[in-house]
């Protein structure tokens, strides 16, 4: 590491020390939180073994799923190795409880990229506006359930007289995205989610909550459910996997939608009670117990990163100083080159394929040339070191993950050494 640089990052470190203070206080609670669970549960070692074939009483599966419910203080979750990723288990949610004639609101304005052609939205150029002629197969819309968005304010808070007037009775689930994915909005905090689940309780008492929880466990020391939410869902390939779990997706929240997501799962009438661990247990207990010290590595990754882009005179979203609810970072650099210096210095920082250079490429769903960096021991792992950006201003990468905070410290001398001898 050349010597201005770790001094720079060194300096950094130092006066972050009450950051530092306050994660590791927060790391602390959900450790306990986890290891309450396991010993209330009883975990003992044959509950790692795996079962097969349909997987009726897998004994590992019922303490996994044991287990994430007490974490999120809920009566249900289906925690599955085939459930292949966040958008697997959002989907599942969606498809479970909606039906047609339904109407499905969020509340925090376009969702996820990838769920766009679950709800049957085809976005055109302009990303805030969608094209409601064209739909996707098999989508919510070609179901004949309805979609609607009330979007954020400027300041990234929920617009509540938008949401009492968007909210009607055809209204069956309302999204909350609680990270901010892959934009520059802030990501929503569980006091902020509090605020909105009391707020449409007292409109409709029906309506089902539904958070996407994506990149946000562990951040905060409370979960949606006990903020008010019905239902999550999330990727164990992200923050609850804790970089150990090498698939999988969860969803937590009231027994009757669990099962309903499950009987789209398996099939009506089956639903929960086949699928078999097939020893996926094991890594899924095992990632759960260090995810709370994992999440809290990324985020301190994330910070520095944060402050070092900060102190060289880049905007930074969110700044160093700011309150967290999910683990990406991102930086506005100043031009194309400089994504791609940015991300190749975290390729090359990387334990798996350091030897590779991304390259821009067309990405199918995007306008523009998206640049992903990533050696990860899991396949599109984001709970492990990885940035994306695509190539167009506000020359923005979106950086997450990090399994150990002295990796992305490291990772981050890479990073600059590219930008300074450009
Ligand atoms: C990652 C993510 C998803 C989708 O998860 P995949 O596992 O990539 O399918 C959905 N929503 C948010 C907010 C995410 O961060």
């Amino acid at each position: 590491m050349k010597r201005d640089i770790k001094q720079l990052i060194d300096r950094c470190d130092k006066e972050l020390q009450p950051v530092w203070n306050r994660l590791e206080e927060i790391s602390l609670f959900n450790h306990e939180k986890v290891l309450n669970a396991f010993q209330q549960y009883r975990l003992s070692s044959f509950h790692l073994q795996g079962g097969t074939g349909y997987g009726y009483d897998d004994l590992g599966r019922e303490a996994v799923e044991s287990i994430y419910s007490n974490i999120f203080r809920t009566d249900a979750a289906l925690v599955r190795p085939q459930i292949i990723s966040g958008t697997h288990a959002i989907s599942l949610c969606l498809f479970g409880v909606l039906r047609p004639g339904d109407n499905l609101l969020s509340i925090c304005g376009k969702p996820y990229d990838t769920l766009d052609k679950i709800i049957g939205l085809k976005y055109e150029n302009d990303q805030d506006s969608y094209d409601s002629s064209v739909s996707t197969p098999g989508s919510l819309r070609d179901l004949g359930v309805k979609y609607s968005q009330v979007e954020l304010l400027p300041n990234g808070g929920f617009d509540f007289p938008a949401i009492e007037r968007a909210i009607h009775k055809e209204t069956k689930m309302i999204l909350i995205q609680r990270s901010r994915g892959y934009t520059l909005r802030p990501a929503l905090s569980i006091a902020q989610i509090e605020e909105a689940c009391r707020f449409i309780r007292e409109l409709n008492k029906e309506v089902i909550i539904f958070v996407d929880n994506c990149y946000g466990e562990f951040v905060e020391k409370r979960e949606p459910i006990e903020a008010g939410a019905d239902l999550i869902a999330g990727s164990l390939i992200k923050n609850i996997g804790g970089g150990i779990a090498p698939t999988g997706g969860y969803i937590a929240g009231r027994s009757d939608l669990v099962e309903l997501a499950a009987y789209r799962w398996t099939a009506p009438g089956v639903g929960s009670e086949i699928g078999p661990s097939l020893g996926f247990s094991r890594s899924f207990l095992q990632g759960l117990f260090l995810a709370p010290m994992i999440v809290s590595e990324a985020l301190k990754g994330a910070i520095l990163t944060a402050k070092v882009f900060e102190t060289l005179g880049y905007d930074v979203f969110p700044a160093s100083d700011a309150q967290r609810s999910d683990i990406v970072q991102s930086v506005i650099l100043r031009s194309p080159k400089e994504i791609i210096d940015f991300c190749h210095g975290i390729q090359a920082a990387s334990p798996i394929d350091s030897h590779v250079a991304p390259e821009p490429w067309a990405m199918p769903g995007y306008n523009d040339p998206v640049i992903m960096a990533a050696g990860t021991f899991t396949q599109g792992s984001s709970i492990e070191l990885s940035c994306d950006a695509p190539i167009r201003p506000p020359y923005t990468v979106y950086m997450q993950g990090g399994l150990s905070s002295n990796y992305v410290r490291l990772a981050l001398s890479y990073v600059l050494e590219r930008l300074h001898n450009n």
